[in-house]
């Protein structure tokens, strides 16, 4: 396939290494990032994705995806899929769908769940929006980006699926967090600690397989002074998704908002930035009751 890949960072690179590596022509852009092994380097984003069957994008924020959307829908051949892998708000991400289709295109969201491991590997998770038509074209690539893909929905379903498991990963990850903290300050082991819940009903993916106590459990970016792994601020971008989609679908998601209050605190105004999610750990250690 001829496929145009826009937003070649963390995430971006690996995939489109990925898909090149696999045979595909691909043709790449971005502002900043230098070209992956065996993609094309494009003059621009509509230069990219001139000719294509598929445009892949894989950028910041909604708002830089609405402002990609508007070079390269002009430059795409009739009938190519536009699908978006960034993670956006639902609302950009329908607009975006709208836009194209309006053009002559199809779209899809597709976000990811996996990392920058997962991008490297090619064992990322896709969550799909968007018809059936689209998600036959572009199965093929997911197959090789990834080890696995959903269709969720319509346009906005990937989306949604997405920034509901990450507020659910925020949550468990902030309960895991000060849970260890007062385990400790009870006087009980990690280890047993850990022994324990992994196998009770406080397991979870935080603890069970990203578990924030540094020697227990799986290797996790605790192990690597909480270097890494999942930026506590895209957790932070993540959650507040989450509360923008709770406040336009009047839904009430009180832990989802604790949780986003809780890692703009610690990214904001304490030591967060820069640093894994699950450092919540040290940062509970640090504090007492206020
Ligand atoms: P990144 O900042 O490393 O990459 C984004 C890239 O987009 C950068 O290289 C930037 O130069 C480029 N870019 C920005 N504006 C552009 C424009 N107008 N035209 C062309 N290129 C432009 O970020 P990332 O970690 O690769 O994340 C990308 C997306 O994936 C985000 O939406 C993020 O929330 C999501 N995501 C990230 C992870 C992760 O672990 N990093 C996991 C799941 C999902």
């Amino acid at each position: 396939m001829k496929i145009g890949f826009i937003g070649l960072g963390n995430m971006g690179g690996p995939m489109a290494a990925n898909l090149a590596k696999a045979g595909h022509d691909v043709a790449g852009f971005d502002l900043a990032a230098p070209m992956p092994e065996g993609v094309t380097r494009a003059g621009s984003a509509a230069e990219a994705a001139s000719g294509t069957d598929v445009v892949i994008t894989m950028l910041p924020n909604g708002a830089i995806l609405r402002a990609v959307a508007d070079q390269v829908i002009p430059a795409m051949k009739p009938g190519a899929v536009l699908c978006d892998c960034s993670t956006v708000d639902v609302d950009s991400a329908r607009a975006v769908a709208d836009q194209a289709r309006a053009a002559g295109l199809d779209a899809l969201d597709a976000p990811v769940s996996g990392g920058i491991g997962g991008a490297q590997a090619g064992t990322l998770t896709f969550m799909v929006g968007g018809s059936d038509d689209a998600f036959a074209t572009v199965k093929p690539l997911f197959d090789i980006m990834g080890q696995k893909a959903v269709h969720c929905g319509a346009s906005g379903a990937g989306q949604a699926a997405k920034i509901c498991n990450n507020m659910i990963l925020g949550v468990t990850m902030i309960a895991t967090c000060e849970a260890f903290a007062l385990a400790d300050k009870l006087g009980l082991d990690r280890q047993k600690m850990f022994d324990v819940v992994s196998t009770s009903s406080g397991y979870s993916w935080s603890m069970n397989a990203y578990c924030p106590a540094p020697g227990v459990g799986p290797k996790s970016p605790a192990d690597n002074g909480y270097k890494p792994g999942f930026a506590a601020e895209l957790m932070l971008k993540d959650l507040r998704l989450s509360q923008q989609a709770a406040e336009a679908a009047d839904a009430d998601t009180p832990m989802g908002a604790l949780a986003a209050a809780l890692y703009a605190r610690f990214v904001e105004h304490e030591d967060g930035k820069g640093q894994d999610f699950s450092a919540m750990l040290p940062r509970f250690e640090k504090r007492g009751k206020t």
